[in-house]
């Protein structure tokens, strides 16, 4: 169970590969990602290892600017494709991944199939990217969503979610699962552990208890979950391989 994010000029796909393989000593059972083209969404997934996930890509590789990675370690539902994150919203235009446990998962499922919500997995992990859409379609931006979403998830978790509508952010949060925030050079990156993002990055901020933002190519915005404004603490990268 790990997550990567990257936005910048490097393959992105090459980038969150390689973040995924150093997030291998945390255990999963499958993989994947998805990656914003301008605002068009793409996804690949695999059962198994990185290296299968890997030879999706070689048969159909994703380009990009921005995307999202997760190795899965099954809470909720068996190891499968379906299974697999990043996990998407009903029209397939917002996906997040999610490392932990949503708790009360089976109640917003209940009352996102009652507004009329089709889900296709058996995860925790698929009422957030509903979530984010149920407010989407209610008003909201995606920055708005994202923390509605957050208010209202119970449990232990990190995640980061991506969408079309707001193609050149990647959001991100964490409530008991650990995240740190990662620069290069003009790039930013999220990720479970340091290792991940050791290859591009030179400084990083570990992100507290409780805190959520967004990176872009520009820089990074963290917020406490009352809205408040967090000044960014960044740390060297201190162990090169
Ligand atoms: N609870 C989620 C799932 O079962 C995330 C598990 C993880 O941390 O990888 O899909």
């Amino acid at each position: 169970c790990g997550i990567v994010g990257y936005i910048g000029p490097k393959s992105i796909e090459s980038v969150l590969l390689v973040g995924l393989q150093k997030l291998e000593y945390r255990g999963y059972d499958s993989a994947g990602m998805a990656v914003l083209n301008g605002d068009e969404l793409a996804t690949r997934k695999a059962v198994g290892k990185i290296i299968e996930l890997e030879k999706q890509l070689k048969n159909q590789p994703i380009l990009g600017s921005a995307g999202i990675a997760h190795t899965r370690w099954a809470t909720h539902g068996e190891p499968s494709m379906t299974n697999a994150h990043p996990h998407l919203s009903g029209h397939r235009d917002i996906a997040v991944v999610h490392n932990g446990i949503f708790e009360n998962y089976a109640k917003l499922k209940a009352e996102l199939i009652d507004d009329g919500h089709v889900f296709l997995s058996e995860t925790d992990t698929e009422v957030a990217p509903h979530l984010m859409e149920k407010y989407v379609h209610e008003g909201f931006s995606t920055e708005e969503a994202f923390v509605r979403m957050l208010k209202r998830v119970e449990g232990q978790y990190a995640v980061a979610a991506i969408s079309e509508k707001d193609s050149k952010k990647i959001y991100f949060a964490r409530k008991g699962s650990p995240l740190i925030i990662a620069k290069g050079n003009n790039e930013y990156l999220i990720a479970s552990d340091i290792p991940a993002v050791v290859p591009i990055a030179h400084e990083a901020i570990y992100l507290e208890e409780e805190q959520w933002g967004y990176i872009s190519s520009s820089g990074v915005s963290i917020f406490t979950l009352g809205g408040e404004p967090v000044p960014p603490k960044w740390q060297p990268v201190a162990f090169k391989e």
